[in-house]
């Protein structure tokens, strides 16, 4: 489904990724995970079009993205919920979804919420409240939520868990991991290692703008290197 090769990119004179290699095959969970400053964000960024790339190639779905400019990438399937929630606090939960559903005008969209209010039953209750008075992890379902009214057939998720309390944790990755039945391949970017590749088929480890390390999320929990650096065991 996505394809990156040899992905550069740079922040004025600073290259930050330096020739970034992976895939994910459709129906996949892949996680990126790394420690802050890595490169993660940026990586994501490059893939929904709104960091310019100076190296390398991006192919979503049989397409080289470098000619696809950001706000034409939805439509193509690439959704992102980006780090940092970024809803609108102002608009109600409601509206915030509909926004996510902007490219339909077609019934689908009422079912879509429906559908967002099965996999997070609180957004339902709060429909009608201001999304900037629900809690971080109730905006964080509300960021993920949003992403998927725009119908992905694949979803970036930067850094769900950040900020949030364990219980919550637990079940956001399970609200993502439960996203493979729905046929949305998943690429989650993530400082939580451990609860990253509980849930993902396969994993990449990025330092410092390059993969270090890659392979199936179960030997990846195994290695020695991983379990020192990054799950503190
Ligand atoms: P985080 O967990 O903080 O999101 P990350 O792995 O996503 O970390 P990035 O945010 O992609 O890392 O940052 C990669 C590198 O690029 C870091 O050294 C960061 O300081 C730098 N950087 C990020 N954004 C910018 C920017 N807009 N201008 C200049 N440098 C930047």
């Amino acid at each position: 489904m996505l394809t990156v090769e040899g992905l550069r990119t740079r922040y004025g004179r600073i290259e930050v990724l330096h020739g970034i290699d992976f895939e994910v095959t459709s129906g996949e969970i892949v996680t990126v995970v790394g420690a802050n400053g890595a490169g993660k964000t940026t990586l994501l960024k490059c893939l929904s079009g709104i960091q310019p790339v100076t190296d390398g190639r991006i192919i979503f779905r049989g397409e080289n993205f470098a000619a696809v400019p950001a706000h034409k990438r939805l439509r193509r399937g690439l959704a992102q919920s980006p780090e940092g929630r970024q809803i609108f606090t102002n608009l109600s939960v409601e509206e915030n979804l509909r926004l996510g559903a902007f490219l339909f005008t077609d019934d689908r969209v009422e079912t879509d919420m429906e559908d967002a209010f099965a996999l997070f039953p609180i957004l339902r209750e709060k429909r009608n409240l201001s999304a900037g008075g629900l809690s971080g992890g109730q905006q964080q379902m509300l960021a993920i939520a949003r992403a998927l009214m725009g119908r992905p057939s694949c979803l970036l998720l930067d850094e769900p868990s950040m900020g949030l309390a364990p219980l919550l944790v637990a079940q956001i990755f399970d609200v993502v991991k439960s996203l493979k039945a729905r046929d949305v391949t998943v690429l989650l970017v993530e400082q939580n290692a451990f609860g990253a590749l509980k849930i993902a088929d396969r994993g990449y480890v990025m330092e410092t703008g390059r993969i270090t390390i890659q392979g199936a999320a179960d030997e990846l929990i195994a290695d020695p290197r991983i379990r020192e650096a990054y799950l503190g065991l």
